[in-house]
């Protein structure tokens, strides 16, 4: 589904993301580990262009992406987003969210974008709250909601940024399962995650990040059973 090749970022001085060789297959689950400042999120933030890389190619569902500003905002819709910070409008319904991105970017029919909305809001399992605003729902309803909204723009792939590091311990438990629910149906994804048991359990392929390089990558069992790399195996140490 997504593809990248020798791609660089540097802010200023600091170079961030060094010659990073990475792909995806269709109905893969990618978790990325690593220390803070690895890279991780800037890594993430260039594959959908919230970022600007310096070098280096992408390329969506084979295809080279065209990297001119109004072809940008296409790219953008295929790829679905969550952070650690849920980012729901405040004043609007839970249904509301999950409707304005088809509503405001397709111009979709407002009872289909409904409709869709709601399907979702029962997926991640939140159909008795789509009148509730945002400020009445917990941090975890929060984030479905979140992710909810994401996929009603029918994304190729879903990236997550620590969705759960924001969260009460007692509710990373029910995003987890919402995306392992993902996982099952199909859908491709890369999650930056310090659950390393959704990583276990969830993960295809994990992925340890050092000093904005790709270190080494394999199935968890690889990575967490028989690393290779003696900086993954620290990290590893570090961690447990
Ligand atoms: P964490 O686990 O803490 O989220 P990370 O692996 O996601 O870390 P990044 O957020 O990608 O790391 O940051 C990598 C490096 O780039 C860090 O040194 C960070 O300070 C720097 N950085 C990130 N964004 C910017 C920016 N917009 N301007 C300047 N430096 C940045
Ligand atoms: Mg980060």
């Amino acid at each position: 589904v997504i593809d990248v090749q020798g791609l660089n970022k540097s802010f200023g001085e600091l170079e961030v993301l060094r010659d990073i060789h990475f792909n995806v297959k269709e109905g893969e689950v990618v978790v990325i580990i690593g220390a803070s400042g690895s890279g991780k999120s800037t890594l993430l933030r260039c594959l959908n262009y919230l970022e600007m890389k310096d070098s280096g190619e992408i390329s969506l569902h084979g295809k080279r992406v065209d990297e001119r500003k109004d072809k940008l905002n296409e790219i953008r819709q295929n790829i679905g987003m969550v952070f650690q910070q849920f980012n729901l409008f405040p004043h609007k319904t839970v249904l509301e969210n999950v409707m304005e991105a088809p509503l405001q970017v397709k111009k979709m029919e407002k009872d289909k974008a409904a409709y869709k909305a709601r399907e979702l809001l029962n997926k991640v399992g939140l159909s008795d709250k789509e009148d509730v605003f945002p400020n009445r729902l917990s941090g975890g309803q929060k984030q479905r909601v979140a992710i909810a909204r994401a996929l009603a723009m029918n994304p190729l792939i879903m990236l997550f940024d620590e969705p759960t590091s924001a969260l009460d311990p007692e509710l990373i438990g029910e995003v987890l399962q919402t995306m392992k629910d993902l996982a099952k149906e199909g859908m491709t994804m890369v999650a930056v995650t310090h659950e390393m048991r959704f990583a276990r359990e969830a993960a295809d392929r994990v992925v340890y990040m050092h000093d904005g390089r790709i270190v080494e990558e394999g199935t968890p069992e690889e990575i967490f059973e028989h690393p290779q790399n003696d900086r993954t195996k620290k990290f590893l140490q570090s961690i447990y």
